[in-house]
């Protein structure tokens, strides 16, 4: 739906406030959740135009529905995107991507460092239609250069990545794609729009999972791609209204909401983990500390320009020595084992602090040598830090790190 109803050149807090459709003839001021499954015609021909696509209109709500269309909007708006489409996950989003772009004898590009259902998805299933992958170090844009093949249609990058919250250069992937006559994907889940833009460096679509911070409350699952009108229209739309992994309206209402607040939760929850993973450092009982705020950060200087100089809200620990992975393992588990309050599940993005130990969770499907490949030892524990206090949150972690 085209309907404008703002002026143009308003800021993004404005626009994540106001951005949507204009209100119903009812004139509510909070976005309205409309729950039908399909919509009403005043006549057989206006159907039959709205079918066609000749007339706009909403129709069914597979692939359109207003509510869902204000958080589209909404979205888009952030990103600076021309348009967005809403799914009914991350995953379902990745797998809209992937069906609308690649085709059998395509190749892909991706960093070994993704979320893990991404690897699952593009090795086991797009495998089985022909669709081959190769998947290349995070950081090092020449091994990208290298795997980049004749076929190549799609370079797949997320940042920064779970649990070692490693950067990549998405300009440079920007450019190496175009020149391969292949598009760049962004995941932006971990960053969200209120710090990182990939649009804006250059990349052609922004995926994101607005299960996590989109939500940020951890109420629902959603997901949705972000991109040029064109994209959406001619090449993800009718492959929606086919496949049908579109989000509930519900979900959507959530996600909406969920995004007036985007900013200034993402701002309050990077302050916390960056004081977080600066107290870690100090800590005997931690021997190692990954979070791009801190200085010591391999890719620290990119992650500040491409995240507005924020870190973002996830912080990773090692609490093992690294000789024994048992005896790791066992001090992992005996560190979030103390916990009082802190969530022990392995979402993210949510308000409350989550606690997870990726090796045995997210993570849980590689084998040990792939785990340590990517660095991801037995004593590791993530935290995704949320909106308690930071004197709680550090008398917490100390408690939890002293035997
Ligand atoms: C959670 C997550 C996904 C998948 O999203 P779902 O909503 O769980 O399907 C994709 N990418 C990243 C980086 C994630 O953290």
């Amino acid at each position: 739906m085209s309907q404008r109803h703002l002026p143009e050149g308003l800021h993004r807090d404005t626009l994540a406030v106001r951005e949507g459709l204009p209100a119903s003839p009812w004139g509510e001021n909070s976005e309205a959740l409309l729950l039908t499954s399909s919509f009403c015609h005043p006549n057989a021909a206006t159907a039959a135009a709205r079918f066609a696509g000749e007339e706009e209109g909403y129709v069914y709500s597979r692939f359109s529905n207003p509510t869902v269309t204000m958080m589209e909007r909404r979205l888009a708006a952030l990103e600076g995107a021309e348009a967005c489409i809403a799914t009914s996950s991350g995953m379902a989003a990745i797998l809209l991507l992937c069906m609308g772009v690649l085709k059998a004898g395509d190749h892909v590009v991706c960093s070994r460092s993704v979320f893990g259902s991404t690897i699952k998805l593009l090795q086991s299933e797009m495998g089985k239609f022909g669709v081959e992958s190769t998947f290349v170090s995070q950081t090092d844009v020449a091994e990208w250069r290298a795997a980049l093949r004749p076929t190549t249609r799609l370079l797949m990058a997320e940042s920064p990545t779970n649990p070692l919250t490693e950067v990549c250069d998405i300009r440079a992937l920007a450019d190496l794609a175009h020149g391969a006559g292949a598009l760049l994907a962004v995941d932006n889940c971990f960053a969200t729009p209120a710090l990182q833009r990939p649009l804006s460096m250059g990349a052609d679509v922004v995926i994101h999972s607005g299960t996590k911070y989109l939500d940020g409350q951890g109420r629902v699952i959603a997901g949705a791609l972000c991109a040029s009108q064109a994209l959406i229209d001619k090449t993800l739309t009718p492959v929606l209204r086919s496949a049908g992994m579109s989000l509930s309206p519900f979900n959507a209402w959530v996600v909406l909401k969920g995004l007036e607040t985007l900013d200034i939760r993402m701002k309050a929850q990077c302050a916390n983990a960056l004081a977080v993973a600066q107290w870690l450092l100090e800590q005997p009982a931690v021997r190692r500390v990954h979070y791009p705020g801190l200085g010591n950060h391999p890719q620290h200087a990119l992650a500040m320009v491409q995240q507005s100089g924020l870190g973002g809200a996830v912080v990773s620990f090692d609490v093992g020595a690294g000789l024994d992975p048992d005896a790791d393992r066992a001090r992992a588990f005996a560190v979030i084992d103390r916990t009082r309050y802190l969530s022990i599940t392995a979402n993210l993005g949510d308000t409350k602090t989550t606690v997870t130990h990726p090796s045995s969770t997210s993570h849980g499907r590689l084998t040990e040598p792939q785990r340590q490949a990517a660095g991801i030892g037995q004593g590791l524990i993530r935290l995704a830090v949320g909106l308690e206090h930071i004197d709680d949150l550090k008398a917490e972690l100390a408690q939890m790190l002293t035997p």
